[in-house]
């Protein structure tokens, strides 16, 4: 559901720019509202959230998709964990999909969706195992890779089941607001991937913002 948000980027706390193929790691406070923006449109922001003093408890798509009867997430998804807890709240939303099924790109699973020769290529898996090996005192490693959300990606479900990527739903200036149930350890993915259409071929910058 499209809602527009009331908060002016003037008054957020904190803003960064992650350029398509970089990682952004933070943590979002209690209470606090987090924004991505998807500056130039049709960019897939992959996602990852953990509780930030436990990071062991971290999103589920099981539960989120199970919870609110619907596989697309928008204005008023609950954010769940795996231990059943609400993370953090979709308030606001002017792209009106967000996929939750698709998985992020890596390097394995770009050979087999579409060449062998894309094995070396930047992928959001290798970014995220990045970050965590760059941020050693979060105690972090492979194993915490789990579900994600890929924000602003159109992953529609055939009649059939089947999952397809198609072009873009986004466009410049589109965003999802989230306000956090606890503290939250955000990871993101701006993605590199060159290969399918949801991001038109042409990676972009995303841009975070953060309200107390
Ligand atoms: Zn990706």
């Amino acid at each position: 559901m499209i809602v527009e948000s009331q908060l002016h980027p003037e008054q957020a706390v904190c803003r960064d720019v992650l350029p398509a193929g970089d990682y952004y790691l933070k943590e979002v406070k209690k209470g606090q509202t987090f924004r991505i923006l998807d500056s130039e449109g049709n960019q897939a922001a992959d996602t990852l959230f953990y509780n930030a003093r436990n990071t062991a408890e971290h999103y589920s798509a099981v539960d989120t998709i199970r919870e609110q009867g619907n596989v697309y997430l928008s204005t008023g998804t609950k954010l769940l964990s795996d231990q059943g807890n609400v993370l953090l709240e979709i308030v606001a939303d002017t792209c009106g999909r967000h996929d939750t099924l698709g998985g992020a790109c890596a390097t394995e699973s770009n050979t087999v969706r579409y060449a062998i020769e894309r094995k070396c290529m930047h992928a959001c898996r290798d970014s995220w195992l990045l970050a965590l090996s760059e941020h050693p005192e979060l105690g972090m490693d492979k194993h915490d890779i789990t579900h994600n959300i890929n924000f602003f990606m159109n992953v529609p479900i055939t009649e059939e089941g089947g999952l397809t990527f198609e072009d873009g739903i986004s466009a410049p200036g589109k965003y999802v607001e989230m306000k956090a149930h606890m503290d939250i350890l955000v990871l993101i993915s701006n993605c590199p991937q060159l290969n399918n259409p949801c991001n038109a071929y042409n990676p972009t910058p995303v841009e975070l913002l953060i309200w107390d």
